[in-house]
């Protein structure tokens, strides 16, 4: 686990247990340190996302553009036949809903690309040049 990411991120909360006898009042302050180092802990690890895999490895920037990007990717999308929130990744570029079955191609990471609207908008216009003749 990385703490390399710990030094600039000193905000967390400390573990409950203020009121208690004097005798553990030395405990309590090493619980206090404890809960702290766990505390950020916890949160280098929701921040890394699935991009944990990689440990400390190709820089903060790197790893955090990858978790962002699969995030996205394993998010629900709405299926473009059906409407409903059902499209799951089926392997590079290829996306198919889970309610209706409709399978189709997309970008690598998300089911539509900006490219791809674009395209598709190219050969929809072209069609309809080729009705007009
Ligand atoms: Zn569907």
């Amino acid at each position: 686990m990385s703490n390399a990411a710990s030094a600039d991120d000193s905000i967390g909360t400390v573990a409950s247990g203020e009121s208690g006898p004097r005798g553990r009042s030395k405990l309590n302050r090493f619980m206090k340190v404890l809960g702290r180092q766990y505390d950020t802990m916890a949160k280098d690890k929701g921040r890394t996302g699935s991009a944990g895999r990689f440990g400390a490895r190709y820089g903060r920037v790197a790893r955090r553009r990858v978790a962002e990007i699969e995030d996205d990717m394993r998010d629900d999308h709405a299926c473009p036949e059906c409407g409903k929130d059902r499209v799951d990744r089926k392997g590079t570029g290829i996306w198919q809903c889970s309610y209706c079955g409709y399978k189709y191609t997309g970008g690598t990471y998300r089911p539509e690309t900006p490219g791809g609207k674009t395209v598709t908008r190219s050969i929809r216009a072209a069609l309809a040049e080729d009705e007009d003749e």
